[in-house]
């Protein structure tokens, strides 16, 4: 068998239609195939490689750390540098309330983490999420899912969550005394890329402070420079009080975090005491990755250029087309089509031309446009060239 049926045949299928592209290396923003096929990256994994496949300086720290250690023991337990020297990091980076870090293996991890978090520090159950947001697929976090098409054949869940529709500035009124905690997207990504109005965070926040409920930001896709700002929060300056991370954080490595100030910390450590496991969580070799990958947005203009190289993808996409609207925050795109067909259309045969886009989990009919932060302006050119082909081919004005 070859390595496409030996995929069919023994690696468990979540879909009916996986894309099958069979990649044997990548490098910056292009995947190669085993005949040298060429694909160019816009999606990044689905918000991973904010600095492309194989950043020399993400490799270099893996591979020094790997010679090193890669695990000793269980999460919490040793002293070990690479977690140490993140976490610091993240403490110089973020607010001073967020001086706190838990590492875990992955953003669904992160947003267990959290919700368990805040339920013990408020002492708490209710849970409030928005419709069309995810935040993972484990049986906490599907229990906040606002979809019942993913939830339904999964029941019993944690019962006692609600949601709410983001933008909805007259159900943050549903934010009460009861609430444990809020979590919400700063941007909803797969949403389609959904913006939040002027002042609707500012009045979350408002309404979480007065009914003294937890603000849990998910930054797993918004994090790490993808909007034009390492984090979404900056925009507004609306500090959570837990901060979730995973995905680009690692670099390519997994790794997510869960992120507050000491003193709500504090309640994982009693009552009962290891108030959240892992063996894994903060593993060396991917905080040493995730450490190398910060240090690059940090002291590179990576962030900065976002603005001037999404500028090039409005140039294309901006108000040119009735059929289809198109809406970015620093090199976080999405273009809505009027159908799932249109947009799979588009998708397929940008695919043919070696350019990867994607569709959003809730909505089919949005194009996904999420490339590398380092994507060089020349690529953007090809990529937007290709888009607007299959535009004209499967979208024109009518
Ligand atoms: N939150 C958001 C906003 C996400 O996009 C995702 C993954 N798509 C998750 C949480 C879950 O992260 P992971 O797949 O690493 O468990």
């Amino acid at each position: 068998m070859n390595t496409r049926q030996l995929f069919l045949s023994h690696i468990a299928q979540t879909s009916e239609n996986p894309l099958m592209l069979e990649i044997i290396r990548a490098s910056g923003v292009w995947m190669y195939g085993p005949n040298d096929e060429k694909y160019l990256d816009l999606i990044s994994g689905i918000s991973v490689s904010n600095l492309g496949h194989c950043h020399p300086e993400v490799v270099a720290a893996v591979q020094e750390q790997a010679a090193s250690f890669m695990h000793l023991m269980v999460y919490g337990e040793y002293i070990t540098q690479p977690t140490v020297r993140l976490a610091k990091l993240l403490s110089a980076v973020l607010p001073k309330k967020l001086d706190c870090v838990y590492f875990t293996n992955s953003g669904t991890e992160a947003v267990e983490g959290a919700l368990k978090l805040a339920k013990r520090k408020t002492q708490r159950t209710e849970i409030i999420s928005c419709y069309n947001a995810y935040h993972g697929s484990t049986a906490g976090a599907l229990s906040i899912m606002g979809s019942e098409f993913f939830k339904s054949n999964y029941r019993p869940l944690i019962p006692g969550n609600k949601n709410i529709f983001f933008n909805d500035f007259g159900a943050i009124n549903q934010i009460s005394k009861n609430t444990a905690a809020v979590i919400i997207e700063p941007v909803q990504a797969e949403a389609g890329v959904i913006l939040p109005s002027a002042g609707y965070l500012k009045a979350v926040r408002q309404k979480c402070d007065d009914t003294n409920t937890l603000l849990i930001f998910d930054e797993i896709q918004t994090g790490m420079g993808r909007t034009g700002k390492l984090f979404a929060f900056e925009h507004e300056n609306i500090i959570p009080d837990i901060l979730l991370l995973a995905k680009s954080f690692g670099g390519g490595m997994p790794i997510g975090a869960f992120i507050s100030d000491q003193k709500t910390m504090d309640v994982l450590t009693n009552n009962p005491f290891l108030g959240h496991i892992t063996t894994f969580g903060g593993n060396a070799v991917c905080a040493a990755a995730a450490e190398a990958n910060l240090k690059v947005l940090l002291e590179s203009n990576l962030i900065k250029e976002c603005e001037a190289k999404g500028e090039i993808f409005d140039s294309y996409f901006k108000n040119k087309n009735q059929n289809y609207s198109f809406t970015r925050i620093g090199l976080m795109m999405s273009i809505q089509f009027l159908n799932f067909e249109t947009n799979k259309n588009i998708i397929d045969y940008c695919i043919t031309k070696g350019v990867i886009t994607d569709w959003f989990l809730f909505n089919s009919a949005a194009l996904r446009i999420c490339p590398p932060l380092n994507i060089k302006k020349d690529d953007i050119q090809f990529a937007c060239e290709i888009i607007h082909e299959a535009i004209q081919k499967f979208a024109r004005n009518t």
